[in-house]
């Protein structure tokens, strides 16, 4: 079988966004309204000649309780099926609990985490993208899953691992 990669990070972080970028066609759905849950999908990717099967996720809701109960485990899911996970933040918001609860459940998942510093559209977004090293999950890469920017090297570094 194919190794798998998940994309998980909380909503409107732009997962789907990254996901078509990485597909080469916009498939997967991109929502400017943060909050809609959405199953695991999984797609057949490609990247310097190496198959695998990524798989993009609702994201981590949050209430006024923490995290969603369902769509965490939904999540969790994720990950536990995945090879290696893509973990991505919007940069341009910087962390909450939310993502420090995630990366927790990241450490325990044992997987190799690659982590996507995205929204950083321009030089002067990657400020804010060097801050997640606080994260403890290694070089933040700074990406614009928008616009391609720092795509090629994410990909590199997730093949590294996968
Ligand atoms: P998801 O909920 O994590 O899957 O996020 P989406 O991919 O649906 O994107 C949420 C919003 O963020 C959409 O309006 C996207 O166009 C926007 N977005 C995603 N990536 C980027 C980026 O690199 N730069 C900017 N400026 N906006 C982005
Ligand atoms: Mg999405």
């Amino acid at each position: 079988a194919l190794p798998v990669l998940a994309v998980v990070g909380r909503p409107n972080v732009g997962k789907s966004t990254l996901v078509n970028r990485i597909l080469g066609r916009r498939e997967a759905v991109v929502e400017d309204k943060p909050g809609v849950t959405r199953d695991r999908v999984s797609y057949p990717a490609e990247w310097s000649g190496r198959r695998f099967t990524l798989v993009d996720t609702g994201g981590w809701e949050v209430d006024v309780a923490g995290i969603d109960a369902r769509v965490a485990e939904q999540a969790e899911v994720a990950v536990a099926l995945a090879d290696a996970v893509v973990f991505v933040v919007d940069a341009t918001v910087g962390t909450t609990d939310t993502d420090e609860q995630v990366v927790r459940l990241l450490r325990r998942s044992g997987k190799p985490v690659v982590l996507c510093a995205n929204k950083v559209d321009g030089p002067a977004g990657e400020a804010d993208a060097a801050v997640l090293w606080s994260l403890g999950l290694g070089e933040p890469f700074p990406v614009s899953a928008l616009h391609g920017r720092g795509t090629g090297d994410l990909l590199d570094a997730i093949l590294d691992v996968l």
